[in-house]
């Protein structure tokens, strides 16, 4: 049972998370291209509320004195999304690759190296178990090798910065976790459940949103594709995320809303083809969307399509929710609201809570409320630890519970109101369990540590789901996948 409920929260819009007063706009690209009944004269770029982008790129401090200072800019700055491609990865390990060459000292070469092994693990590491273990052997061998040096001498490990020892003991364990998926992991795992961001656009804006920003979207020519491919090895059910699923290719029709924030609504016609298309091929499809748009006729267009809704509602009230989701004055309201209205045509309903600092002490109060109005007797209610993932440190200091203070929380409510249907998701039990296809096809994973933080496994149109599904940085245990364990009746799903 533990197991199952694993499959139930792993959505990923609810582990992204907000507070921002810098909330800054920004030009989307043109939408929706493959939607033919859209003219090109109607297609514009439309400034849509963006949250705000939390990695600052600024070398951090106590890289003051290592050489090689754009490389290293560029090394903390490839976490901004804008960044994590597997493009601009390739290159920064090519630049590292050069440096590496003309650097003689060695604190600085060991800077270099631990940059180039984490991003040999973070691009792509799939290709490992095409290519054999050669580029996984040779970035362990490169952390093995710091770490016996700081060891051993300890100059050096006066010299090599506290916060990149920090990080060369997680990525070996990254390293290690992925060795022993390919020694011991099984190979053509098949993949039941994926989560799949169909928007760019969100109507919030959430300080320490993570939600890796891609300017292309699928056109339904895309969509199509993958959906194929997604059917032809075995996938049953899809949660469509975001940004927010409900305005994929909503600038053309609502742009002139949109330039008012506040009076955001509608539907994107791409959501509503995408919907249809995944119904018809016969996939479980679920939405999770902010709820901020939804309408009566989007429900009575979804109702009867969709296994459930997942919606976040943080905290009792609008005081507390929007001290962790900004951008909406109106946000609690607009979201009892779309919960009420999903209800009224039958929808199940996911309650999606995030922890942080700011709710902690209003969970109970929040409980008493999901309990009065009958909010999690369907689909539950999903009640995530915050996942620090990119975030800063002020950010972390600001907003990260401890595991201890989330556990005892949640424990509280347990006993406080048992019959509420709450699932538990701490940042452990979530870490590596993610297939979560971006709105240009990158399939993103993540790790519990900030370092490497997102994986790129890769993408989904071009690459075959079955090499991205064995990807060794999966963990073999997720209930997302089939595995022998499956096989062998070992977990209950
Ligand atoms: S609701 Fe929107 S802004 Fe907030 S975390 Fe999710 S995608 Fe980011």
């Amino acid at each position: 049972m533990k197991i199952f409920f694993l499959i139930l929260f792993l959505n990923f819009s609810t582990l992204q998370t907000g507070a921002a007063e810098l909330c800054s706009n920004f030009y989307l690209d043109s939408p929706s291209r493959g939607e033919s009944q859209i003219k090109n004269s109607e297609i514009k770029l439309v400034r849509l509320p963006r949250p705000v982008d939390w990695t600052t790129g600024k070398i951090p401090p106590f890289l003051n004195g290592i050489r090689h200072i754009e490389i290293h800019q560029s090394f903390f700055e490839r976490n901004k999304f804008e960044n994590l491609t597997s493009e601009s990865l390739t290159k920064l390990e090519s630049e590292i690759k050069i440096a590496l060459i003309n650097e003689a000292d060695q604190v600085n070469r060991s800077v270099l190296e631990l940059e180039l092994a984490t991003i040999a693990i973070q691009n792509r590491p799939e290709v490992v178990t095409n290519n054999g273990l050669d580029r996984i052997k040779k970035g362990k061998a490169l952390i093995l090798n710091i770490l016996e040096q700081l060891n051993k001498d300890t100059r050096f490990k006066d010299l090599f910065p506290a916060e990149l020892q920090v990080m060369a003991q997680d990525v070996l364990n990254l390293y290690l976790i992925v060795e022993n998926e390919i020694t011991n992991g099984s190979k053509n795992r098949k993949l039941k459940q994926v989560n799949w961001a169909i928007s760019n656009r969100c109507p919030l804006c959430c300080k320490g949103c993570y939600f890796n920003f891609r300017k292309k979207e699928m056109t339904m020519q895309d969509v199509i594709a993958v959906a194929k491919k997604l059917k032809q090895h075995g996938v049953e059910e899809i949660i469509l995320t975001g940004g927010d699923p409900l305005l994929a290719g909503t600038p053309n029709e609502v742009k002139d809303v949109f330039s008012e924030q506040k009076n955001l609504s509608g539907t994107g016609s791409l959501f509503y083809n995408i919907v249809d298309t995944l119904y018809n091929f016969g996939f479980k499809v679920a939405i999770d969307t902010t709820g901020y748009t939804l309408t009566e006729n989007t429900a009575k267009a979804i109702a009867g399509k969709v296994s459930f809704v997942g919606i976040p509602l943080d905290g009792p009230n609008q005081v507390v929710v929007s001290s962790f989701r900004k951008g909406q004055d109106d946000l609690f309201e607009k979201t009892i609201s779309a919960i009420d209205l999903l209800k009224k045509y039958n929808i199940p309903v996911k309650i999606n809570t995030t922890v942080t600092k700011s709710n902690l002490n209003h969970l109970l109060e929040l409980a008493k409320l999901i309990s009065e109005r009958g909010y999690s007797e369907e689909w539950g209610w999903s009640v995530f630890q915050w996942w620090e993932t990119r975030a800063e440190s002020k950010l972390i200091e600001e907003t990260a519970t401890p595991t201890a203070d989330y556990l005892k929380a949640v424990s509280q409510i347990k006993k406080r109101f048992p019959r509420l249907k709450l699932r538990a998701g701490s940042v452990e039990n979530r870490a590596l369990q993610y297939f979560e296809i971006m709105t240009n096809g990158d399939v993103l994973n993540y790790s519990d540590t900030k370092q490497p933080g997102t994986i790129i496994l890769g993408n989904v149109i071009v690459d075959s789901v079955q090499s991205l599904v064995d990807s060794p940085a999966l963990s073999t245990i997720s209930s997302k996948f089939k595995t022998w364990f499956h096989l062998a009746g070992k977990i209950e799903n």
